[in-house]
Parts: structure tokens; C-alpha cells; sequence
């Protein structure tokens, strides 16, 4: 079964930190992986900024490589950022797919846009359905693009 980094058990440093369990002035945090039994712990080394206004963030330092990340991630029991992943081959599902696949949601999202532009619909006979066809494709629209910038979203992160 191929495995993507969506799935992945991980935890985030800025919920961490809001939760308290990264404090600002720690050089370490203890970080619980997972639940229950099969919860693995571990002491990770944190990078904090702090900014003029008093707020501030902290990243995880990867125990791989040693760069900053705002995931870690369990992957074969090790804990990885993204880039760690990436380089052993670990995708994301929005790259994943054959490229025609990516084309095809590229070219839906095209043909939607496509569809909505040109001169706003004058009230006519008929404008009424008109309207609501475009009501439709606005809404299909832009629910292709959220589930896109999710994606996005998840493969930044
Ligand atoms: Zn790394």
C-alpha cells in the first residue's frame, strides 16, 4: 500500500505552542506522536522567533536533517519534516496522480472559469435560468478551487 505524507501521523509546533506544550523560552519540547499505546514520545529541539509586537513562533528542528519545520511527521518510527519525506519519496496525494489526472482537474477548473466569463447576463426571457445555470457553475467553481487550495494547503504545511 503506497503511503502519502497527508496521512501520516503528525503535530504542528504552533498548535503545540498554543496548547503550551512548546513554551517560548524552551530549547526542547517533549512530544507525543500518535495516541495511547502505540503513542511514541519524544524530545525535539525547538527554534523560536520572537517579534516586536511580543508574539512569536516556534519550529520544530528536524532530528533528520536539522532544518526548521512546523510538522513533524512519524514515518517508519523516525520523525521527518516534509523535506526529509520528500527526498525518501514520500508524496503528497496532490502530486500524486498520473499527469493526465492533474491535467484533468486542471482543465475542469480552466472550463469552469471559461464558462463565467463574458459579459454579465442581461434580464431577458429566459435570464432567470440563466442565472441560476450560473449560480451552479460559480458554486462548482468554487468548490473546485477550495478543494484545491486545500490541497495546496496541506502539501505547504
Ligand atoms: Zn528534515
Amino acid at each position: 500500500m503506497r503511503e502519502y505524507q497527508d496521512d501520516l501521523v503528525s503535530v504542528n509546533s504552533a498548535r503545540l505552542r498554543a496548547l503550551g506544550v512548546i513554551r517560548p523560552e524552551a530549547a526542547s519540547a517533549v512530544v507525543r506522536f500518535g495516541e495511547g499505546e502505540d503513542a511514541l514520545v519524544r524530545e525535539v529541539r525547538i527554534w523560536h522567533r520572537q517579534f516586536r509586537n511580543g508574539r512569536g513562533i516556534s519550529l520544530f528542528l528536524c532530528p533528520a536533517c536539522g532544518g526548521k519545520a512546523q510538522l513533524l511527521k512519524l514515518y517508519d518510527g523516525r520523525l521527518r519534516c516534509r523535506k526529509c519525506l520528500m527526498r525518501s519519496g514520500v508524496q503528497f496525494r496532490i502530486a500524486y496522480g498520473t499527469p493526465a489526472e492533474r491535467l484533468a482537474r486542471a482543465k475542469r477548473i480552466e472550463a469552469l472559469k471559461a464558462k463565467l466569463s463574458g459579459p454579465p447576463l442581461r434580464l431577458k426571457p429566459l435570464a432567470g435560468l440563466r442565472v441560476a445555470r450560473r449560480r451552479e457553475l460559480e458554486l462548482s467553481l468554487t468548490r473546485a478551487l477550495i478543494r484545491q487550495r486545500e490541497r495546496m494547503l496541506e502539501a505547504k504545511t
